[in-house]
């Protein structure tokens, strides 16, 4: 297992400690049933940058509401670019984190998009490791919780004019998850947004954007009315080939050992749990194609039985089995269908390394607490 850093990195961190943390019995209520982003730790990770000084005040605070002047620009035109990890506890009792330099070089892309200053690799790392090592008390320790991280970068410049903006702040926040499925992995029924496109030819799609979700929450209120967890997004030019979930990685297992995920074509977010997927599928001798997949070979191959699973993948489910998509006029699949068994081997395989009970073969864990 890599347990350090290899790169240098270059800021330093100021250690203000919160006058406020929270007594233990407190945190041990919340973390007996903490939800999904419902509570936060007792601090956060912020570092400035402005134009003229580059990155530069890195700090861990407490936690508590950001200053913003009204014309800040994030407020008027959405120049903001986040990131989701998460840290887990090991059996024992070491803390560690899955493939963090992916979202680091993410984020960096997701900011060339949204022109906004790249943050290095190393220091994304080391942000992710001051945040826990003044947190870790608040990482949960029952199967399948963790400690959910959210870097986020947004525009704080005081600037009607329409630029990219000159000062910008980064952040990390903390939040303790519980088991996402806390009564055993249920397969859920997916909404089809026939009317709606989250991402365009050259847009943003590929950028981890609060963009894309704002325009994903119309179609998610339509899915949530029609009793389905997630909305399904076709591509926006045809609208013929699946796209991905408002906010997760689609893939289908043909036959028995050929799994099957759309290609990135720019309109599709790059997950991290998309990418380990499909390497331990490979390593279980499953053919791997990132291709085109039209809403007509799911159709058919979901009638045929060619296509025997449905899955989603991303870091706050890890993977979700589906039964179902539904939509205005559509229908593919049993409502009723249990987990497909390969679904759920490849989830058990990822949770497993994540968590430590297997050889991380791959090198994908990081050390955050030594
Ligand atoms: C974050 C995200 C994913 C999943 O990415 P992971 O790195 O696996 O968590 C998928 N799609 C969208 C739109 C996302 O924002």
């Amino acid at each position: 297992m890599t347990d350090t850093v290899s790169a240098p990195y270059s800021l330093k961190f100021a250690l203000v400690p919160s006058t406020e943390q929270r007594a233990e019995t407190e945190r041990e209520a919340i973390l007996a049933d903490p939800g999904f982003g419902k509570h936060f730790t007792d601090h956060m990770v912020t570092i400035d940058w402005t134009i003229e000084a580059g990155w530069h005040d890195a700090r861990v605070t407490a936690y508590g509401p950001l200053q913003l002047d009204p014309a800040s620009s994030v407020l008027h035109y959405g120049q903001e670019i986040f990131e989701g990890l998460k840290a887990y506890r090991h059996a024992d009792g070491s803390i560690w984190t899955f493939r963090p330099e992916k979202n680091a070089e993410r984020m960096q892309r997701s900011a060339r998009r949204l022109a906004l200053p790249e943050l290095s690799v190393a220091d994304f790392v080391e942000s992710i490791k001051q945040m826990v090592a003044v947190d870790k008390a608040w990482i949960p320790s029952a199967p399948e919780t963790s400690l959910y991280l959210r870097p986020f970068m947004i525009a704080n410049e005081s600037f009607l004019g329409v630029r990219a903006a000159h000062r910008v702040g980064y952040y990390v926040i903390a939040s303790p998850a519980g088991a996402y499925f806390a009564d055993g992995v249920a397969p859920v029924k997916i909404w089809l947004s026939t009317e709606y496109s989250r991402a365009g030819r050259g847009g943003t799609g590929a950028a981890k954007c609060g963009g894309n979700y704002a325009a994903s929450l119309l179609p998610q209120m339509e899915a949530y009315e029609n009793g389905c967890a997630q909305v399904l997004f076709l591509d926006g030019e045809t609208g013929s080939h699946i796209d991905e979930l408002g906010g997760m990685n689609v893939f289908f297992v043909r036959g028995t050992d050929t799994l099957v995920t759309p290609r990135l074509t720019g309109s599709i977010l790059e997950g991290v749990t998309r990418d380990s997927i499909m390497q331990l599928a490979r390593d279980r001798g499953m053919t791997v194609e990132e291709r085109e997949v039209t809403l007509e070979e799911w159709r058919l191959g979901v009638e045929s039985g060619e296509i025997s699973e449905v899955f989603a993948c991303g870091t706050a489910a890890v993977v979700t089995p589906i039964s179902q998509l539904k939509g205005k006029g559509v229908s593919i699949g049993d409502p009723d269908a249990p987990a497909g068994d390969i679904t759920m081997a490849l989830r058990q395989e990822l949770t497993d390394i994540q968590y430590g009970r297997v050889p991380d073969r791959h090198g994908w864990l990081t050390r955050l607490d030594a």
